[in-house]
């Protein structure tokens, strides 16, 4: 990990989170930048970092946030890892954050047709098991799962089941990290998935880092 950089956050988690929903929507527009970097911008990240915004997302290929946010080099720290899934590690990366690098946003990055939530709804409805380590990944994502109508299309029991997984996530990291403002939501359509994402904000200092 990088050295520690400057002290304070030089944009407010509002000024993050209008940022990355501007990126959101130069990308849906097709006017993305994809940037090159240029050796100055190189050189000064070199030199330390500090993003904007802190975003847990799910490693899912279609889901890349520094693509759907039209981020540059060094301004989002991202974790990635199926189903967007707290484990000590992760929030050992979010503490890193908040603490050292002093995001003023953080996100919890859940999506469309999520594999991982998938897998938890089949093994909640339908009592499948996975292989060892699939299943403990499952297994943490299973006690944030609402209870579903029988009624209901398989589509509507993952639809709730991305929502609830990002909800339970947003509740966990309130209580065991810091406050968690207001959350928002938002939907970005990209081919024919969307990004399904609620951002919290808490900042370090309010926190427990
Ligand atoms: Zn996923």
């Amino acid at each position: 990990m990088a050295t520690d950089h400057l002290q304070q956050p030089i944009i407010s988690a509002d000024e993050a989170l209008q940022r990355l929903i501007e990126g959101n929507n130069r990308f849906l527009q097709g006017s993305a930048r994809f940037p090159t970097v240029c050796k100055e911008t190189l050189a000064d990240l070199a030199r330390g970092q500090q993003p904007y915004a802190t975003i847990l997302g799910c490693s899912d290929s279609r889901v890349p946030p520094e693509l759907i946010f039209d981020a540059d080099f060094g301004e989002l720290f991202i974790i990635r890892v199926a189903g967007n899934v707290i484990s000590p590690e992760v929030m050992g990366s979010m503490q890193y954050a908040g603490a050292h690098l002093h995001t003023p946003l953080f996100v919890v990055l859940g999506h469309e047709g999520c594999g991982a939530v998938k897998a938890a709804v089949d093994s909640k409805l339908d009592a499948i098991e996975h292989r060892s380590r699939i299943q403990i990944l499952v297994n943490n994502i299973l006690p944030g799962l609402p209870e579903f109508d029988a009624q209901a299309a398989p589509q509507e029991h993952l639809a709730r089941a991305i929502e609830a997984n990002v909800r339970c996530l947003l509740s966990r990291l309130r209580c065991e990290v810091g406050d968690v403002r207001q959350p928002i939501r938002a939907r970005a359509a990209a081919h024919d998935w969307r990004a399904v994402f609620q951002s919290p904000a808490w900042r370090a200092a309010q926190g427990t880092f």
